[in-house]
């Protein structure tokens, strides 16, 4: 098969370049299309001369996926329905908020960490997803946010990135961080790193790799102040415990008041929502830089969790106040067409099946 223009960094598509003698520059005009200019197809790429352009559009690919749908959620978020060459359905997710506009990407077809409480665990893993296939998640949103802007006021660029999609995104550490430099350079995406958060459910050994590649955001999906709840909600929790999760973000010296951790907890009715679990949380972080996202359930059909009443959540979040925790409670948004939390890609890969078998 043909070589992925979007596999690359730039400083590996200058490598690549020259071992096949062509000059490196040539590589940073590349990429000035492909992320800067939104250019896909080679011939398009007016600086470079003829041959080089048909050399490119014979020798290499630069698209990786395409759109199926776009479908918008009443609250405008936009979830992407995407296609990869061989077929896989993938999901990506816009968020406007007044002052940013948030893509939330995937990094596999599944997820094989089967979390109890999501959607995508419920899959089971499919595989990978490629550096390109992460990088174009990018490309395409970027196209629909062009062809139809977001609701008058808010935030017309595209802002922040989080890999909060499908997937355990440090399970896919090599193409996560090839994709991350994609989108930090200066002469491809140029985005800032800290517009950049990336999310683990708690793969230990792959954090400190990931803090290394630039001061990006680091999320951690926390949901239990217990090893026999999380070893149920988050069976990875099985490997590597609360305290050896905790014990490392707190000796982590890449972790610090200004690169805090963020806290992701999924509050359910009956399972993590107790008063003496919002004791003991401040209690458990102690001594990690941090802020807490309370994000309350967002049901679906493949797990048996709901979300606690209204009140039961403030007294939770309130508690966490008191305890010297920095709170938000995350707005469900997009549930209306299951582009929420939790809740990407089930029914695309359910029907996919449906029609196969
Ligand atoms: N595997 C990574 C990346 C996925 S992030 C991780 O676990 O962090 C997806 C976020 O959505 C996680 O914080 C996850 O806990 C949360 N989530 C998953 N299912 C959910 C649901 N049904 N309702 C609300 N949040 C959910």
């Amino acid at each position: 098969m043909s070589s992925q223009l979007k596999d690359f960094s730039l400083a590996r598509l200058r490598d690549d370049f020259a071992l096949r003698g062509i000059a490196r520059y040539r590589a940073d005009q590349v990429a000035g299309w492909l992320y800067q200019h939104g250019v896909e197809d080679p011939m398009a790429m007016t600086n470079l001369d003829l041959p080089l352009r048909e050399r490119l559009a014979s020798e290499w690919q630069s698209r990786a996926l395409d759109v199926d749908r776009v479908q918008e959620s009443s609250d405008g978020t936009r979830k992407l329905v995407l296609r990869t060459h061989d077929g896989a359905v993938l999901e990506a997710v816009l968020i406007p908020e007044e002052r940013r506009n948030t893509l939330c990407i995937s990094t596999q077809v599944g997820c094989p960490l089967a979390c109890s409480f999501c959607a995508t665990g419920a899959l089971g893993f499919t595989r990978n997803l490629t550096t390109a296939e992460i990088v174009d998640q990018v490309c395409r949103a970027r196209e629909v946010i062009d062809a139809a802007p977001a609701l008058a006021g808010e935030e017309e660029r595209l802002s922040n990135i989080v890999f909060m999609g499908m997937g355990e995104p440090l399970l896919n550490l090599p193409n996560v961080l090839e994709s991350i430099r994609i989108l930090t350079d200066p002469k491809a995406f140029g985005m800032a790193p800290r517009r950049i958060t990336v999310s683990t459910a708690g793969v230990v050994p792959k954090i400190r790799p990931l803090l290394e590649v630039g001061p990006i955001n680091l999320a951690v999906s926390l949901h239990a102040v217990r090893d026999e709840v999380r070893d149920v909600l988050v069976p990875i929790n099985q490997k590597f415990p609360l305290q050896v999760l905790l014990d490392t973000l707190r000796n982590e010296e890449l972790i610090s008041r200004r690169r805090p951790v963020f806290f992701e907890y999924t509050l359910m009715k009956g399972v993590n929502d107790s008063l003496e679990d919002a004791r003991l949380l401040p209690e458990l972080l102690r001594g990690i830089p941090s802020k807490l996202n309370v994000i309350p359930m967002n049901p679906h059909p493949d797990a048996p969790y709901e979300a606690p009443d209204r009140d039961v959540i403030d007294r939770f979040t309130a508690a966490l106040h008191e305890g010297g925790l920095r709170v938000t409670l995350r707005r469900n948004r997009g549930a209306d067409i299951d582009a929420a939390c939790g809740q990407l890609a089930a029914r695309e890969v359910r029907s996919e099946r449906a029609k196969g078998s």
